[in-house]
């Protein structure tokens, strides 16, 4: 396979349906996170429609995949401007949301879950909802057209995956066994996601009302912390398979995902530079690989070390799974899941992550 830039809307997408490796039903991390971030998203709204809220609220849900949590961030949207209505003593909004993701997003399951999500909310709520599929890094919609965007998950995957090392310093590092393993990206990286987070930046500004304003939350990493990340994780995994020759090695050496996890500071940084949003609030939650809270009183004890490892496994195989077999083939994914669960049972009590949660507005 050649080792040049591919662009991420002709390969990404979680693991489509209903079934038992899909997202839907292995979303559950973000969905524990969505409502730790609920309270942010709350005073968000609050302190951009203090005084008056718009006849038809137009909302876009960026990276939204398929599953529960699509309509759940919906849901918490509603139910939080309804509230607001009610305070400013006003009707509450007519709502339009845009639901966007990649080209290759299961939309029809999110079609399907439609009629129920209507049928719930009627009739205190009238709610249209529309598809917008592309890539959030460019236009999506017209100008000073949305009031809001929301966005989960999503802003760590890369435009297009960078070429990380020349194929010979891979090669060596195979050799040495050491392939970088880390959450420190090398500079390939933070290069891309800075010109990705721009462009991001500089088109929202620009659909945006003025005074328009959104909540981004997604992976970061911490400063100086080893910390492994799943990327991490699955190259230490290939890694031995190479050595135990399932693996071709010049597969390896190709292999990279689209995929950065920034520091706190480094996205301030970018912000302030592209200069079009004030940061209201930008703030780091711990959180563990099966989603758990580190912040809150330890770990959640709904289940055993084991439990909990095999939980992360089966929620990081829905996110990682389309991208390793498109590159490695589907003949080796259940070796390369089983090691990767053993592997996260081992680790669990490092496999933390801090989750990035940014509420910006637009600078007139
Ligand atoms: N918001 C959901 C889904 C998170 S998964 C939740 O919180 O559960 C991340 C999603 O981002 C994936 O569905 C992926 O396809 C989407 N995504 C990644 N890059 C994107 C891009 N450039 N444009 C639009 N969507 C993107």
């Amino acid at each position: 396979m050649a080792d040049m830039a591919v662009p991420v809307e002709e390969m990404l997408h979680m693991n489509g349906g209903d079934g038992e490796t899909s997202y839907a039903n292995n979303s559950s991390i973000a969905k524990k996170v969505m409502m730790r971030v609920k309270p942010i998203l709350e005073e968000t709204i609050n302190k951009m429609f203090c005084f008056n809220l718009p006849t038809c609220m137009k909302v876009a849900d960026l990276g939204c995949s398929s599953g529960p949590n699509t309509l759940l961030a919906i849901s918490n949207i509603v139910d939080i401007v309804n509230e607001t209505s009610l305070r400013l003593k006003v009707e509450p909004p007519t709502f339009q949301f845009f639901l966007n993701d990649l080209f290759g997003n299961d939309f029809n399951a999110i079609f399907k879950s439609i009629p129920e999500f209507y049928h719930t909310r009627k009739p205190d709520t009238t709610c249209f909802i529309n598809a917008t599929p592309g890539t959030f890094y460019g236009i999506l919609f017209p100008s000073n057209s949305i009031h809001f965007f929301h966005s989960s998950f999503s802003l760590h995957w890369l435009s297009q995956v960078p070429d990380l090392l020349s194929a010979e310093a891979k090669i060596a590092d195979v050799d040495k066994g050491n392939i970088y393993v880390t959450s420190i990206s090398p500079p390939s990286c933070a290069k891309q996601f800075k010109e990705d987070f721009t462009l991001f930046l500089r088109s929202r500004s620009q659909e945006l009302v003025p005074g328009g304003g959104m909540l981004l939350t997604f992976i970061g990493r911490y400063d100086s912390s080893q910390n492994i990340s799943p990327p991490g994780l699955f190259r230490i995994i290939l890694n031995d398979m190479v050595l135990e020759n399932l693996i071709e090695e010049a597969d390896l050496v190709h292999f990279n995902m689209p995929i950065y996890f920034a520091r706190a500071d480094e996205v301030r940084g970018i912000i302030k530079e592209e200069g079009s949003f004030l940061v209201e609030r930008l703030e780091c939650i711990k959180t563990s690989w099966d989603g758990s809270s580190l912040d809150e009183a330890g770990c959640e004890s709904f289940k055993d070390e084991n439990e909990r490892g095999e939980f992360a496994a089966k929620i990081l195989r829905a996110v990682y799974e389309p991208l390793l077999k498109a590159h490695f083939g589907a003949g080796i994914m259940d070796e390369l899941f089983f090691r990767f669960q053993k592997k996260t049972v081992q680790l669990l009590p490092k496999l933390v992550y801090p989750t990035l949660v940014i509420s910006l507005t637009k600078i007139a």
